[in-house]
């Protein structure tokens, strides 16, 4: 048996207005004076007071990152084109992602595109990175995927939605401040810390569990509570490390059943990554009894609809292309049933739980 040789983030900052020090992270990166930095920033913010905070100069790049899709490949190539025509061929000394799961993922494809040729469909998969990505930074402003501490970028490509997966992928530095988390709506802010719940019942009841994963993933499911079953002062404190701690987990273990069935989702039906968890997660039942249960009283506390009948009249066609995503996602069905999981995942499984969203 082979041991995952686990790389995490070097560097991060934690606390209330710790966005301040991000000027001093990147004074450590600029050598020369003409030295640039690119900041990508979700558009939600160009509007925002955080915009005015962005420690840029005169000659950095701001590029207002559109989160109304999840990242594409596309996406990805045309605005590293931007950087390299911005940078006249010299690459920036960081790319500081700033925003929620999407954003951060684009700041690090970026980071990893300016110093591999060739495209990012090139590298969906596990270890195809060559060479180290540009120094980037991770800042987010919204909380949940656990995006600032995984080895990955979730990206939609021309023929399948897969991460690049690399040690590359990984932040340099992080800075998680929870003043950041102002102004996000209700509904985004639940489904986005529902993939943080997700994450540790998926974790913790599957069969890759290990005590490295639990330890992280039990503290977090222990936040998550307290940030979503309870009224507490420092809940954006609490969703901030949650978040990073079920990263934490499931960097060493595995999703599960929901991601797998979300995925299928997400590729045919275009559900973002939190809200179409979160459909899901409202049929699982027979997988995580408890989970689940705990799941719908944290959906009545906070006023929470989802979307139903979301498959009805759908095309066989789209139907089929479902399944076939769901199922092709081995280490998640292997978590969930062990070695024999083929025999468990049948067509018919996945439509009946398919048609019941
Ligand atoms: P998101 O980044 O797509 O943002 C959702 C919405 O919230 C957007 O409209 C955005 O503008 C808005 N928003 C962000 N910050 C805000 C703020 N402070 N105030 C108001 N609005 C704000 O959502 P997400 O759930 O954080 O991320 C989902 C993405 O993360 C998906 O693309 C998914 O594939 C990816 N993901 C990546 C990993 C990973 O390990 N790399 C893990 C899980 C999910
Ligand atoms: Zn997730």
């Amino acid at each position: 048996m082979k041991f995952r040789n686990f790389k995490t983030v070097p560097k991060m900052i934690f606390g209330r207005g710790s966005f301040e020090q991000l000027d001093d992270v990147l004074a450590e990166e600029r050598k020369q004076a003409d030295d640039y930095v690119v900041f990508a920033v979700d558009h939600v913010h160009k509007d925002r007071p955080l915009r005015e905070r962005i420690p840029a100069l005169e000659q950095d790049m701001i590029i207002w990152v559109d989160t109304t899709d999840e990242p594409k490949t596309t996406y990805v190539d045309q605005l590293t084109e931007e950087v390299k025509a911005f940078g006249k061929g010299r690459n920036p000394v960081s790319v500081v992602g700033l925003g929620g799961g999407a954003t951060l993922d684009m700041a690090k494809a970026i980071s990893l595109m300016l110093t591999n040729e060739g495209g990012s469909a090139k590298y969906q998969g596990w270890d195809l990175i060559k060479n180290p990505a540009v120094h980037h930074v991770g800042i987010p402003t919204l909380s949940g995927t656990g995006a600032e501490a995984s080895r990955t970028t979730v990206l939609t490509g021309p023929d399948k939605k897969l991460g690049m997966n690399s040690d590359y992928t990984v932040f340099d530095q992080i800075i998680m401040d929870p003043d950041l988390l102002q102004g996000v709506p209700t509904d985004q802010w639940f489904y986005t810390g529902m993939d943080c719940y997700i994450h540790n019942i998926e974790a913790l009841n599957g069969t890759y569990i290990n005590e490295f994963a639990r330890a992280f993933g039990e503290k977090s499911l222990d936040l998550c509570y307290e940030v979503f079953l309870e009224d507490h002062p420092d809940a954006d404190e609490k969703l901030m490390m949650a978040s990073y701690m079920g990263g934490q987990s499931i960097a060493y273990s595995q999703v599960g059943a929901c991601h797998a069935l979300s995925y299928g989702l997400s590729y045919v039906l275009g559900y973002h990554h939190g809200i179409g968890n979160c459909i899901v997660m409202d049929v699982l039942d027979d997988f995580y009894p408890e989970g689940v249960k705990i799941f719908r009283e944290m959906m009545k506390k906070h006023n929470i609809t989802l979307p139903k009948g979301i498959t009805k009249g759908m095309s066989e066609e789209d139907m089929d292309k479902m399944i076939k995503v769901a199922s092709g996602l081995a280490p998640l069905w292997e978590n969930v049933y062990g070695a024999d999981w083929q025999t468990h995942v049948t067509p018919e499984l996945l439509r009946s739980l398919y048609e019941k969203m």
